[in-house]
């Protein structure tokens, strides 16, 4: 059997764009030029990945959006798009913001510290919040990801507002996703928070990649499901039954 190593040396000589999709996901990139960038932020988040975080001043912001302008001015002129077309003529400079201050925002903001509360009742049951907007985008194209999130906890010594709940997944979401990893960061975050005895992250999400691209039966294709288990939901089934019930549509 091939290993991936033989299998980047043999499409070497091919350029990435005569690769299908599925070749080019098999391709390993060198990306040993990109080293002098750092490694992780002031928060200790890594870097450079599609979906690390670094927190940007109003400055740096402003910045950004400048040189992503011209950059998108260049993409319209690969792509032979007049910005003499009056409907054009100011897209590069709304691409640009819509980027930077909307789709990948969580990325350029600090991460949200939410206040939590004592749990003075002992609430030892699961509190549950359902239809948590989910807006993100996909890292392999760029396109929307759009869906909800249903988060259920049993407390320890702590509980969170529930708009808090949806602030940490619009943080999580707000940047380039990959489903998966979207369900296993808002998990992460809310044991570090919380430390409850069980939890559970659940997403349901249609993926415009596939829609927009016509890919064959992509309305269907499209809809991905995650679920992510903590602590007792782990373990319990009973649990985990009833939670699955409760966050049924
Ligand atoms: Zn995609």
């Amino acid at each position: 059997m091939k290993s991936k190593k033989d299998k980047t040396k043999e499409t070497l000589s091919v350029l990435p764009h005569q690769l299908s999709d599925e070749e080019l996901e098999d391709l390993d990139v060198d990306v040993s030029d990109l080293e002098h960038f750092p490694a992780k932020n002031q928060y200790g988040y890594k870097l450079f990945d599609a979906n690390g975080n670094t927190a940007l001043t109003e400055q740096e912001r402003s910045e950004m959006v400048g040189q992503l302008e011209q950059k998108f001015i260049e993409i319209s002129e690969i792509l032979r798009i007049s910005r003499r077309d009056p409907n054009c003529t100011h897209t590069p400079l709304r691409i640009a913001r819509m980027y930077v201050n909307e789709l990948f925002k969580g990325r350029y903001n600090p991460p949200p510290q939410p206040t939590v509360f004592p749990n003075r009742k002992k609430v030892d049951e699961l509190i549950i919040s359902k239809g948590i907007e989910v807006m993100s985008v996909c890292s392999h194209h760029f396109q929307p990801i759009s869906g909800e999130c249903s988060i259920g906890y049993i407390p320890n010594d702590y509980v969170i507002g529930l708009s808090k709940l949806s602030r940490i997944v619009d943080w999580f979401a707000r940047r380039g996703q990959i489903q998966e990893e979207l369900g296993e960061q808002i998990a992460d975050y809310i044991v570090e928070l919380l430390q409850p005895k069980a939890l559970g992250v659940v997403i349901r999400a249609r993926h415009y990649c596939m829609i927009a691209r016509g890919v064959k039966g992509s309305e269907e294709k499209s809809l991905m499901i995650t679920s992510v288990m903590r602590g007792e939901l782990l373990e319990d089934m009973n649990l985990r039954n009833e939670f699955l019930k409760l966050i049924e549509n």
